[in-house]
Order: C-alpha cells, then sequence, then structure tokens
C-alpha cells in the first residue's frame, strides 16, 4: 500500500536511491554553479523517536485518535525548508500528542468540544504543504497536549449544480481526487498550485492559496462560492452567492483564517468546462527588467492570459527552459468556449514590441513544456537536493509595478549579503513572476546555495530575515499566497493595521473562548 514519506514530499516508494539522488544533484550543480557535497541518507522511520504523548485519548474517540509514530511524526513537520532539513535528520521535537482523524462533522465536533474542555491546543492539518509553520505544532503556552486535527477523511465531491456550474467539494480532498472526480462529469475547477498532488481545498481556502491562473482569478478566493467550517462555538455557514454586497463578507473571514478560527469542512466552488483550446508560446528576452516592462502591458491589455509566467535568465536554466543567458516569458491562453489563437497573437505582438523573441513552437519538447514539468517535479527534486547539501528555498511577495524595480533589487542584494554573512560562497537568488495584475506583480525568488550543513535552520532564518525585512521596507506584502502561518507573523503584524488585528483578536475569542485553535498562527 502506498503511504506517504514521514519526512519531505511525496510517497515513500518515490524516494531515489543513493545513485539517482547523486545523478540530480549533479545535474542542479551543473546548471546553477553551486557546488553538491556527500549525499546524507534520511533516518529511517525505525529509528525515530518521539516525545511520549501527554494526553490520552478518551474511550468515546478512541477510533478517532491515535498516537502511532508513524502519523505523530508525519504531522510534525510542514514542508519548508527548514522542514524538510528536520525531518531527514529525524528531528520531531514538536511532534503533535495524538492525531485526529475525523470521518465526519460529528466526529470533529467531539475532537473539538474534549480538547476545548481539556485545554488541548488543535492544529487542523489539510495536506501538510504548509511552508510557513502553519501545521507545526509549536504552540507555546500552558496547553495540557496537541492534537494534530487531519482531514483527510472529510473529503470528496458531494453535490454538483451544472446549472450555476457550482460543486460542494469535502474540505479534505486532494487535488487529483477532486479533478478527477469533476473530470468524470466534464467539469473542472482548473486550481493547480505546485503542491496540487498533496495539499487538499480546505488548505488552499484557509491559507488563500494562488494556483494555475496568472491574471484574474489568481487565488483560490475568486472561485469559493460559500464555505462552512466547524468552529468551537458551532457551525458557520455562509450563503451560496454568486456575488453579494450585504456587509463584510462572512466567506472572506474563513478565507485566509489558517485554521485559527475553526476546521474547514466543505466548500462550493465555482467550476467550469474542460478547456479544448489552448495556446502558448515561450518568448526570450535578453533583459529581465524589460521583460517585466512587457508583462505590464500585457496584464494592462484586457488580454487576460491564463498562463503568463516569466522567468529571469538564472531561474529558466534551473528549470531547463533556458540557458542562463536570456529571461523567458511563457505566455498562454485556454478557453472551452472560442479561440484563443487571436489573443495570443496580440499578447506576442505586444512582446516584439518589447523586443521579446518568440520561441519556435517545438510541441512536446518546447520550453513551456519543459518549464511546466520542472514545476510540477520541484517539490520532489527538493528532497534530493537538500540530502546533497544544498539550501533551496523560495519566498514570494506582491508589489505595485511603480515599487517593483526597486523592491527586486533590494531583495536581490538582502539575499546576496545575507548568504556571504553565513559564510556561503557561490550561492545564487532568482526571480520569477507568478502571477500578474493591472497595478503590480507578483514577484517569487528562489535561493540556491551550499547549505551550512548542520546549521541550516540557523543559516536559513538569517537570510529568510534579511529577505523578508527587504520585502516589507519595500512596499510589498510579506506574502502573496504562502500565507502568514508561525514564520511570517512578525512582518504579517508590521503590515496589517493595528486595529485590524483587534477585531481578529475579538472576533476569536467570540468563536474559540478557549484559544485552543492553532495558536501563534497569525500572531493569535
Ligand atoms: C512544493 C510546494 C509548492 C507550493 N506551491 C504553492 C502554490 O503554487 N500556491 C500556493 O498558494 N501555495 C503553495 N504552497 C504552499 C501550500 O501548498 C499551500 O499553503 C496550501 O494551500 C496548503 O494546503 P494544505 O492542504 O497542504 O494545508 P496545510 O499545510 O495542511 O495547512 C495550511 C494551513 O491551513 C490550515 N488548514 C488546513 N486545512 C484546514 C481546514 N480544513 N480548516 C481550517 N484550517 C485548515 C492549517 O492549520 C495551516 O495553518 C506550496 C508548498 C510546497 C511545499
Amino acid at each position: 500500500v502506498s503511504r506517504l514519506k514521514h519526512w519531505g514530499w511525496g510517497l515513500e516508494e518515490r524516494q531515489p536511491a543513493a545513485a539517482d539522488v547523486r545523478a540530480a544533484a549533479a545535474l542542479i550543480a551543473a546548471r546553477t554553479g553551486v557546488a553538491v557535497e556527500e549525499v546524507e541518507q534520511p533516518v529511517a522511520l525505525e529509528e525515530v523517536s518521539v516525545r511520549a504523548p501527554r494526553i490520552a485519548a478518551p474511550a468515546a474517540l478512541e477510533s478517532v485518535l491515535t498516537a502511532a509514530t508513524y502519523e505523530r511524526a508525519r504531522h510534525s513537520l510542514g514542508k519548508s525548508y527548514c522542514d524538510v532539513v528536520r525531518g531527514m535528520r529525524g528531528q520531531f521535537d514538536d511532534a503533535p500528542d495524538l492525531v485526529a482523524r475525523p470521518g465526519d462533522e460529528r466526529e470533529l465536533e467531539a475532537v473539538l468540544e474534549w480538547c476545548a474542555g481539556e485545554r488541548i491546543a488543535v492544529v487542523p492539518y489539510g495536506g501538510g504543504t504548509s511552508v510557513v509553520g502553519g501545521v507545526t505544532p509549536e504552540v507555546g503556552g500552558d496547553y495540557a497536549g496537541v492534537v494534530s486535527l487531519d482531514t483527510g477523511l472529510l473529503s470528496g465531491v458531494r453535490e454538483l449544480d451544472a446549472v450555476s456550474r457550482a460543486a460542494r467539494i469535502g474540505a479534505g480532498s486532494l487535488g487529483p481526487a477532486l479533478e478527477r472526480e469533476l473530470g468524470a462529469q466534464g467539469m473542472t475547477l482548473r486550481f493547480y498550485p505546485q503542491s496540487f498532488e498533496f495539499s487538499t481545498l480546505g488548505g488552499w481556502v484557509a491559507t488563500r492559496a494562488g494556483g494555475h491562473f496568472a491574471t484574474l482569478r489568481t487565488h483560490i478566493d475568486d472561485l469559493v462560492e460559500s464555505v462552512r467550517a466547524i468552529t468551537p462555538a458551532g457551525a458557520w455557514e455562509s450563503r451560496r452567492l454568486p456575488a453579494s454586497g450585504a456587509g463584510p463578507s462572512p466567506d472572506r473571514l474563513l478565507l485566509g483564517s489558517e485554521g485559527t478560527l475553526g476546521v474547514i469542512t466543505e466548500a462550493w466552488v465555482r467550476i467550469r468546462p474542460r478547456p479544448t483550446r489552448r495556446a502558448s508560446r515561450a518568448v526570450a528576452f535578453d533583459d529581465f527588467l524589460r521583460a517585466a516592462e512587457c508583462v505590464r502591458e500585457l496584464a494592462q491589455s484586457g488580454l487576460e492570459p491564463s498562463n503568463c509566467r516569466l522567468l529571469d535568465a538564472g531561474e529558466a536554466a534551473l528549470t531547463g527552459a533556458g540557458d542562463d543567458s536570456q529571461a523567458k516569458l511563457i505566455v498562454g491562453f485556454e478557453s472551452a468556449e472560442i479561440d484563443v489563437e487571436p489573443a495570443l497573437e496580440q499578447a506576442l505582438a505586444i512582446c516584439a514590441a518589447h523586443g521579446g523573441e518568440p520561441e519556435p513552437e517545438r510541441g512536446a519538447d518546447g520550453a513551456a513544456e519543459t518549464w511546466r514539468g520542472a514545476f510540477l517535479d520541484a517539490p520532489y527534486l527538493r528532497d534530493v537536493l537538500v540530502m546533497a547539501g544544498l539550501l533551496v528555498e523560495t519566498f514570494e511577495s506582491a508589489v505595485t509595478w511603480d515599487r517593483f524595480a526597486a523592491l527586486h533589487a533590494a531583495v536581490g542584494s538582502a539575499v546576496e549579503t545575507a548568504l556571504a554573512e553565513t559564510g556561503v560562497a557561490g550561492g545564487r537568488v532568482h526571480c520569477r513572476l507568478t502571477h500578474v495584475y493591472p497595478d503590480g506583480a507578483a514577484p517569487y525568488f528562489t535561493v540556491v546555495a551550499p547549505a551550512a550543513r548542520g546549521e541550516e535552520v540557523a543559516q536559513w532564518s538569517h537570510v529568510k530575515r534579511a529577505a523578508s525585512d527587504a520585502l516589507v521596507e519595500a512596499g510589498g506584502t510579506i506574502t502573496h499566497h504562502h500565507a502568514v502561518g508561525r514564520d511570517h507573523v512578525a512582518w504579517y503584524e508590521r503590515q496589517r493595521p493595528e486595529l485590524f488585528a483587534r477585531l481578529l483578536r475579538a472576533g476569536r475569542a467570540e468563536l474559540d473562548p478557549a484559544q485552543i485553535m492553532n495558536p501563534g498562527v497569525l500572531g493569535l
């Protein structure tokens, strides 16, 4: 039976052999010029020890809660670079005492009631792909223990309204499963974050994830019609509406609540027929900032490409979409209803006016396809690179166009300085634009550097702090789609209005009087 690795990304059966790890790492070393070290083997599950549980399941909940080491280790960490390093080394210091897998809302309510009564913290866990400490049971305070609440059994497409093109889907549904079920009825949600394979609808809603579309409906927010959650104070369900002007939106408060208000159990989402027409091209530019100007014009043109990803030369080389000499723009359109070729022609004309050279159409071998393949394989590759002694991490933001070039320069220089301060030579920082808007862009940075073996967490924390300071000081947000979690709280608090913070705290106190829901996340 396939099961997920207890550390890092993916299924146990896809963990590559040491020789394959060395070969993949050597390839990346050649592409980036970053030296690769001896391959380290992960600590096997049999050698992992987690602290003894501080709490025991009450008899009525014995079938819902488990203290098995595999489950507790797997629910100890998310999927950030530091999580992968800790998991590989078998460091599960903050393992939850118990893992709950409620099969329905009744069981979920019973778990929350027990936890509130016993002052046990609850950390909602969807796919566990958080890269910001959102699922890490580091709750502080004087809690009697921590339960990681896995939503995996609250899954499946439960209802489909073909007239309104909407579906009611269980929050624990993983991307591939929900697409399979919708696909059987000719429909699709078309929401593909890079973590699609192992992240859940509930996780996307709770973190305001960013998906497939590079313009227009970039966040899950735009695809959510209504949300249902179980809070410690009871059920919260918003009304299904195509739009509404009736006061502050009840959906909006749950979108991005990151498990601090309750557990999202299902959502009605907007679906569409699968696209039958697609057109995309890769366009090469000599200069990244000139290419970014072109992307701005594309975003302001009204063409609304579904894909509009700009990679700098280094990022293009890293993903195999280029050779480190030119920036690459992947621009694409898709539709189930209208011809998309004319839109692509217009987009290419805008590119040409900015010095962009369309690459010849190369079908499955083209840069667009190469980039897509690399995009989907990246999470697997990262485990391999960590084993080979490379620091590989990403961070992202959004900023208005008038400040984009300054932010890009400030972040690049802050990261390079911080890497040098950690005594590392030969690190690289690359940038791509993942989502673009008429008034700004979402830059996404990738850092690749030799890891300070044994000191990776301190090394990365130093770089991350410098990058985050630079982002926020340059006018960007601390996150465009990775969420706040525990890791971004210091910068989130700098950007959110203090009165809004007070309002959130008051709302949380109303819904969760015992303050058990994901303490520490969002600074709550
Ligand atoms: C390799 C990789 C690529 C990624 N790519 C993207 C990307 O393209 N776009 C993007 O937006 N993000 C991306 N992420 C980040 C992550 O996948 C998203 O934040 C995703 O939305 C998390 O979903 P999940 O089901 O894994 O949630 P989890 O990681 O399990 O949880 C995330 C947060 O939401 C809370 N939560 C989860 N489920 C519920 C629920 N049902 N009710 C209440 N709270 C809940 C948790 O407590 C936690 O605070 C990536 C991460 C990795 C590791």
